[in-house]
């Protein structure tokens, strides 16, 4: 790590110390040559892909917006804000595990469906009938139906 007051190309790590649960890690730096301090940090990248929307324009992926489409499909559900949070970490985790630059959103949808399948019921038939579409009471039955089959039956294609 270049020094950022006199620039030589080389500082030495003084002192290291990870800091929120382990997710970060401090260092106490000091440059040789004019021999002042600073501190660097160092934390893991995300890489998430690009989120390929419907209409084929492509957006950033946020954490905010993920979990917004979720509480609305969990709006006066009870269920616990951390679960939520959990689920979230495990869309990311997946959506990191496919190893691609670029992510239809109808996948990340997918994912949102898993995981709202095993939260709550009402909230996953709430989020299904926007992610399907659904606009007739004769599929709106046939969701229902499905949702309530046991998990094993519809687990195959994921
Ligand atoms: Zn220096």
């Amino acid at each position: 790590m270049r020094c950022p007051f006199c620039h030589s190309p080389d500082t030495q790590v003084i002192d290291s110390r990870s800091s929120e649960e382990g997710w970060t890690i401090r260092r106490r730096r000091k440059c040789p040559k004019c021999g002042k301090r600073f501190t660097t940090y160092e934390r893991v990248e995300l890489a998430m892909p690009t989120i390929i929307k419907r209409g084929g324009a492509r957006t950033e992926y946020t954490r905010d917006k993920l979990r917004a489409s979720m509480t609305l499909a969990l709006r006066k559900r009870p269920v616990p804000r951390e679960k939520v949070d959990e689920a979230v970490g495990r869309i990311e985790q997946r959506l990191m595990a496919l190893g691609e630059r670029e992510v239809k959103s109808d996948r990340v949808g997918q994912f949102v469906l898993d995981e709202l399948r095993q939260l709550d019921k009402v909230a996953y038939i709430r989020f299904a009938s926007v992610y399907f579409n659904v606009e007739k009471p004769e599929a709106f039955a046939e969701l229902l139906r499905e949702a309530l089959e046991p998990r094993e039956k519809t687990d195959a294609a994921s």
